[in-house]
């Protein structure tokens, strides 16, 4: 089992740099001991213009068996095992995935303790894997490799036998593949993408192995056009493991998205501004209608609701009358940027007491958010499923109960003023509808008699006297006398 990384140099950058990155030296060669046999690591050639580091593999075929890997689910012999120590010994199978985050783990994290600087570099790279079993064909190869930033993949299927050309030929394939990356997002995707090649279920799969492909998915996988094939083969077609992950690669997009809505929605507005005075970006105007709002209701105790990154929360905490700030989301990743953003771990006692974020989903009830004084929706109801807002409007409405409740969304009717938007596009790829005036406002008002709130509605941005303004909100407040519950209250206990 065998591959080899080059990479070239310049004077400043010599390709010896390679062995800093890698940890291993160039005028070494070193054998380590792995699970499942002995990794070899040598230097062909280690020169300042071309260095070329290679991993060879040799297993241990007993080694394997005590671990009990060779056996397949059900106690089985596997049939993988007996490939992989009899026939193509010199493969570049799921093992020698194992073997590469063992013996180069730090570079495969980004980490160059004798010189920190290096992993950032973006190289010149070739990796080269002379045999590399591929179930799926060259062709899945190129599909899986074709997206990750290389500018060569070269793929070239191996005979399975030279003598015998009609023979046809075998699951193997020679692959090369070269372009400018940084090395530990190289070897995050072999690291990936081998196993899934392989397609061979010699190892046991466990819940820790969704973290470790997220780990070494990050930044390249929520995005592959391929992440849903990739994650079932990674965790050998476990169903429920693949769900696991791909409902945390969907909380990766969205948070990804997010960051790039206000920019893009900011961007639009600048766009069409023909003053020469630069306009304020429709999200900050959002956060002052919503402050104003609730300023207006007295509220000192508010949940933000879908709060992202932290952008609100962040304005929340600068006005001393809001006593309490909880921001609530169901991305883990968009929370960690709003704890940065709000340098929770750097606050005083005082500030600290005052704010805090939550994980959960809106669409299920949650006791944590009873008694608040007012929650904010901003920008959040259109990223839903229309089919799962009935279980929002539950949650928030009828279980939450805050006295005040203010929603903003997107006015559809203003999109042709955009002149970046296409006719009939949403402003965003996650926002799941997009509503009218009237759409929104029979929505809003069906929410309130059903639960209890008078609701008046209020526009965000310049009013076009046509299309309306680009943000709608609504400020939704609590007049029955429906005490809190957890209930749905009936049909006509709410008016
Ligand atoms: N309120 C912020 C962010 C809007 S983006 C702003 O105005 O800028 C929508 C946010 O809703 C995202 O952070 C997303 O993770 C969150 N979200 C989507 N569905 C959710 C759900 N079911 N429960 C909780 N948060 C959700």
């Amino acid at each position: 089992m065998f591959l080899t990384i080059s990479t070239t140099g310049i004077p400043e950058r010599p390709a010896t740099d390679l062995g800093f990155l890698l940890h291993k030296h160039p005028g070494k060669a070193q054998a380590f001991s792995t699970s499942h046999g002995t990794a070899h690591v040598f230097y062909p050639e280690a020169s300042a213009e071309r260095c070329t580091a290679a991993l060879l593999l040799e297993v241990d075929p007993v080694a394997l068996v005590r671990r009990g890997q060779g056996k397949g689910r059900g106690g089985a012999p596997d049939a993988a095992l007996a490939q992989y120590v009899n026939d193509r010994p010199y493969a570049a199978s799921s093992l020698l995935a194992v073997a590469l985050s063992a013996v180069f783990g730090s570079a495969l994290n980004g980490r160059c303790a004798a010189r920190p600087e290096l992993p950032e570099q973006v190289r010149p790279l070739r990796v080269e894997i002379p045999v590399l079993p591929a179930r799926g064909g060259a062709e899945l190869v190129r599909r899986l490799f074709g997206p990750l930033g290389w500018t060569g993949v070269e793929v070239t299927a191996v005979p399975l036998d030279e003598r015998f050309p009609e023979w046809g030929d075998s699951r193997y394939v020679r692959l090369v593949l070269e372009g400018e990356l940084k090395l530990s997002d190289a070897l995050r995707q072999l690291y990936v993408l081998l196993p899934v090649l392989d397609d061979a279920k010699h190892y046991w799969v466990a819940l820790d192995e969704v973290d470790k492909l997220l780990r070494a998915g990050d930044g390249w996988l929520a995005a592959h056009p391929d992440h849903e094939l990739i994650t079932s083969r990674y965790l050998a077609r476990q169903g429920h493991l693949t769900r696991n992950a791909m409902d945390r690669l969907e909380l990766v997009r969205l948070a990804e998205a997010d960051g790039r809505e206000v920019e893009e929605v900011d961007n639009a507005v600048d766009e069409n501004s023909d003053t020469e005075e630069k306009p304020v970006p429709l999200a900050a105007r959002r956060r002052e209608a919503i402050l104003a709002a609730l300023r207006a209701a007295g509220a000192a105790r508010v949940l933000d609701l879908g709060c992202g990154q932290g952008q609100l929360v962040q304005a929340l905490l600068k006005d001393v009358s809001f006593t309490e700030i909880v921001g609530v989301d169901v991305s883990v990743r968009a929370l960690g940027f709003a704890a940065k953003r709000l340098r929770l771990d750097r606050l005083g006692e005082r500030q600290s007491e005052r704010v805090r974020l939550l994980q959960g989903s809106l669409a299920y009830t949650d006791k944590r958010l009873a008694g608040y004084d007012a929650a904010v929706l901003s920008e959040v109801i259109e990223h839903l499923d229309l089919p799962r807002l009935p279980a929002l409007e539950h949650a928030v409405f009828g279980a939450a109960r805050p006295r005040t409740v203010l929603v903003t969304t997107p006015n559809v009717e203003y999109n042709v003023r955009w002149e970046s938007l296409p006719a009939g596009h949403v402003r965003h790829g996650d926002h799941r509808f997009e509503w009218t005036r009237a759409e929104f406002r029979a929505w809003a008002a069906e929410v309130a008699r059903r639960h209890g709130y008078a609701v008046a509605f209020v526009p965000v941005g310049d009013d076009d006297p046509e299309v309306g303004p680009p943000t709608q909100m609504a400020v939704f407040t609590q007049t029955g006398t429906t005490a809190t519950t957890t209930e749905t209250p009936k049909e006509g206990e709410a008016a």
